[in-house]
Order: C-alpha cells, then sequence, then structure tokens
C-alpha cells in the first residue's frame, strides 16, 4: 500500500503530497523540527481530494493507499515532535510521540507486505532504541465487558452477521473499528509488560517517582540524531573523594573520635553509574 500511491504520481495531489513529505525528511534530517506538523496541516486537503477522486473512480486501491500514506507523512511529523520535545525536556510528552510514530508504523506496516515498506523497517529499529532509554518497563492495562459497539463502516453491531467487516481492515481508506456505546463493567486494572498502549505508564515505584538519568545522560553525550545505538549501564566502585584517608584503626579524619574504619570509612566507596552508548548504523530516509 505504501508503494502503491506513489504509483498514482500523475495526479497532480498525490505528487503534492509526496513533495512535501521529501521536505519535511530533508527538514528532520537537518534537525530543523520547530513547527512538526506544519507540512501536514498544508496537505490534509489534497489527501481528501484524493479520497474523494478515488471513490469516484471505484479505485479501492488508492482510497486504501491515501489512508496508509497519510499514516507514514504522520509518522514523520510524530518523529519531529518527538525530537522537540527532547529538546524542550519534556520527556514524559516525548514519550508519548516516540508511541505515536510506532503506531504510525505498526499501521503501515500492516497494510504493506515485508519489502516493500521503503524506510519503515529501519525507523521502528530506531525507535526501539529510543525506547530502551526510558525508565518503563511496566504499564496499565483495563480489561472491560462491552456491554453496546457498533462498527465505524456500516453501524450495525460487529458481532452480528449483517456486519461483514473485520476489526482494523480497510474498506475504501477507511479503517473498520469497533465504537463502544456502553460498557457493561470494568473487569480489572492490571500490570503488563506488552500492552496495547504504552502511553499507559506507571509514573513511580515504590513511592519514589520514576527518573529519567539514562535519557538525560544519552543526550548529554550529544549522539548524532537519526542514528542506531545500543545502550549498557556499567556500575562500578569508586572511592568517595570526600573522605580523608587515614588508618582503619586511626581515629577518623573527621574529627568525631571514633575509629576511623567504624565512621566515615564506612562510606570510603559508591557505586558510581555510567552509561555506554555503542553507535550503530545512521538511519537512511528513502525519499
Ligand atoms: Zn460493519
Ligand atoms: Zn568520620
Amino acid at each position: 500500500m505504501l508503494l502503491s500511491f506513489l504509483d498514482y504520481q500523475n495526479i497532480s495531489e498525490v505528487k503534492e503530497i509526496c513533495d512535501k513529505l521529501v521536505s519535511l525528511k530533508k527538514r528532520i534530517i537537518s534537525g530543523d523540527v520547530d513547527d512538526p506538523y506544519i507540512e501536514y496541516e498544508s496537505i490534509q486537503d489534497r489527501f481528501e481530494r484524493v479520497r474523494i477522486h478515488a471513490l469516484a473512480n471505484n479505485d479501492s486501491t488508492l482510497a486504501d493507499s491515501q489512508r496508509v500514506f497519510n499514516d507514514y507523512f504522520r509518522l514523520f511529523c510524530n518523529l519531529a515532535k518527538f525530537k522537540q520535545c527532547l529538546l524542550n525536556k519534556d520527556y514524559r510528552a516525548s514519550w508519548n510521540s516516540l508511541q505515536d510514530c510506532m503506531n504510525n508504523a505498526v499501521f503501515v506496516g500492516r497494510f504493506t507486505p515485508v519489502g516493500r515498506r521503503l524506510d519503515i523497517p529501519d525507523v521502528i529499529e530506531l525507535l526501539e532504541d529510543y525506547e530502551c532509554l526510558y525508565p518503563y518497563s511496566l504499564f496499565f492495562s483495563s480489561e472491560f465487558v462491552i456491554a453496546k459497539s457498533h462498527c465505524s463502516i456500516c453501524g450495525k453491531s460487529m458481532q452480528s452477521p449483517q456486519c461483514l467487516h473485520r476489526r482494523g481492515q480497510l474498506y475504501y481508506g477507511e479503517v473498520a473499528v469497533e465504537i463502544v456505546d456502553e460498557i457493561k463493567e470494568f473487569q480489572a486494572v492490571s500490570l503488563v509488560k506488552n500492552p496495547e498502549n504504552k502511553k499507559c505508564v506507571i509514573e513511580s515505584l515504590d513511592g519514589k517517582p520514576i527518573s529519567f538519568d539514562m535519557l538525560k545522560e544519552f543526550l548529554d553525550m550529544n549522539f548524532p540524531w537519526l542514528q542506531r545505538f545500543s545502550i549498557t549501564k556499567k556500575t562500578e566502585r569508586r572511592i568517595n573523594p570526600d573522605i580523608i584517608m587515614t588508618g582503619r584503626n586511626s581515629p577518623c579524619t573527621c574529627g568525631s573520635g571514633i575509629k576511623f574504619k567504624k565512621c566515615c570509612g564506612k562510606d570510603m566507596y559508591y557505586d558510581h553509574v555510567h552509561y555506554m552508548v555503542t553507535p550503530g548504523e545512521p538511519v537512511n530516509f528513502i525519499m
């Protein structure tokens, strides 16, 4: 579906959309991430015109591929937004933008065969590298019983034989989703490692707010933007520089009058944590 859209560049709106995406990608590579959605917003009416054109010509490939390409375009906007949040040190929001990118990429992947996904596989791997920098490992997930719902395409109940749509499938550029009208009961809120929605993060553990130390240290390194990497945590014992050393049984240098080994000698070492970044391949945007 992704490449199919590019086959329609004889339609002027399709060509305009592609050109706008190329200029957005160029901008992101250069690190200019102000106004992440400016190109996307300026081109929405072209997407709509392409969709109307597709419907008028009964062309479901064009209708579906413009929908997939819309998410593909959106992915790069969200990537710019992600970078912008990092620059603003808004770490929590940057995580949400990262998840938006991931959702766009997965959506495109669902409708595009392997080998025809352009730069999507590379971008997903890069997003996964960035995910490793965050302290989130557990997420909330809620389970509930749906009492009443309807199909977004035909309006009938998706469980009834009258609805022939499959959840998550594309029908002339529209995704069939189950719209919930009424929830019978919430069954449980559980903690899970691989939730459907990774935005439902746990903000604190054991009463302590989670810290973004690893992410901050990574950002301080000024590692090249859009390059893959792996990160490992190293802990080493270091001698506390604030302590003036003396013999173990001598009076402590702090003047407490107790033996060094029973006083400041106890805090002679501390664990220094630092992170090692191993560079990987730069991600090549296909334009
Ligand atoms: Zn239906
Ligand atoms: Zn002491």
